[in-house]
């Protein structure tokens, strides 16, 4: 397999816009007594925010939410089927928040991780998400491996995690998608991914716009890793008082347009059309390519920051 792994198939390339890291479902008990603001459970809403987004020009999304954490392989398929747009689904290990310090997830050890990692990859994810005793696989696969990180250092769950989600990458060529808490770690992601065997063009940073350091993100680029921009949905801010649009401005000048691809990280329900929110998730694809092109970005930039970057970044490697 060398395309693009979707909950409904594989595919070679899409069509318009993609969306580098969002959430549709978000449905755990945690999520629902912890962060309600987050609690994405209901499809009809989904499918109407989604179409938004399809009418806007997107035309893949990648859902962020791994195993046990609110993910609903089953809900996705649902979602991509009605509206068109390519859902790509995750595996691998959220942030520590969202399961606690008495989940089983923090009970076993990093090969045990990488087989339920790698069956969600090659077989199908499970129906119940890995959160009972009942494994029922679907016929919906991860396409690529999440791992996450908690500051500057990654700790002890983090380095299990990575190593769990590079060996997961390495065996069967997914790439990988990790979670920067607070925008900041990243160059430590990209070391230790990489010394486990997985190419730095197979990593895909996200959330690193929110640490508002142009030279951190050059330092992130000069590894050669896809840096996924995410903030300018929150900003809505004109031009280059958006801390997203300078980040890409900053990116291009120094040679890195091949490397940067965008999304609304939009979990939040007041971010949604569809929940009474605004502006909107369709806004990344409606309104910000104007935005960046009025700050300078041209329009072969453009189309490499939209479309052509994911889908070389999100393409399954041959291993
Ligand atoms: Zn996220």
């Amino acid at each position: 397999m060398t395309g693009i792994r979707t909950v409904l198939g594989d595919i070679d390339d899409f069509d318009g816009a993609a969306y580098a890291h969002e959430h549709l479902i978000l449905d755990s008990p945690l999520i629902a007594d912890r962060f309600p603001h987050i609690h994405l459970h209901d499809v009809d809403a989904a499918v109407d925010e989604v179409a938004r987004c399809r009418a806007a020009g997107a035309g893949l999304m990648v859902d962020a939410m791994p195993i046990s954490a609110g993910r609903d392989a089953v809900r996705l398929a649902e979602i991509s089927r009605r509206t068109g747009v390519h859902i790509v689904s995750a595996t691998g290990l959220h942030h520590d928040r969202y399961y606690g310090p008495l989940h089983w997830t923090n009970r076993v050890g990093p090969d045990e991780l990488t087989a339920l990692f790698v069956a969600d990859l090659l077989e199908g994810i499970d129906e119940f998400d890995y959160t009972g005793p009942i494994v029922r696989r679907t016929e919906h696969r991860a396409g690529l491996v999440k791992v996450a990180t908690s500051g500057e250092d990654p700790d002890a769950r983090d380095l299990r995690n990575i190593e769990a989600a590079a060996a997961a990458s390495a065996a069967t060529g997914a790439p990988v998608l990790t979670h920067c808490e607070g925008g900041v770690g990243g160059i430590a992601q990209v070391e230790r991914l990489v010394a486990a065997g997985v190419p730095a063009t197979s990593i895909i940073l996200s959330h690193v716009d929110k640490a508002a350091n142009l030279a951190y993100l050059r330092d992130l680029a000069a590894t050669g890793a896809v840096l996924e921009l995410d903030q300018s949905l929150r900003e809505r801010a004109d031009g280059t008082s958006s801390v997203t649009v300078r980040a890409v401005l900053a990116l291009v000048e120094a040679g890195f347009a091949d490397q940067i691809v965008l999304g609304t990280d939009g979990a939040r329900r007041t971010l949604w059309s569809a929940l009474g929110g605004e502006p909107g998730l369709a806004w990344l694809a409606s309104d910000l390519p104007a935005v960046l092109q009025e700050a300078g970005v041209g329009a072969a930039d453009l189309h490499r920051i939209q479309h052509s970057n994911a889908q070389r970044a999100l393409a399954w490697r041959t291993v």
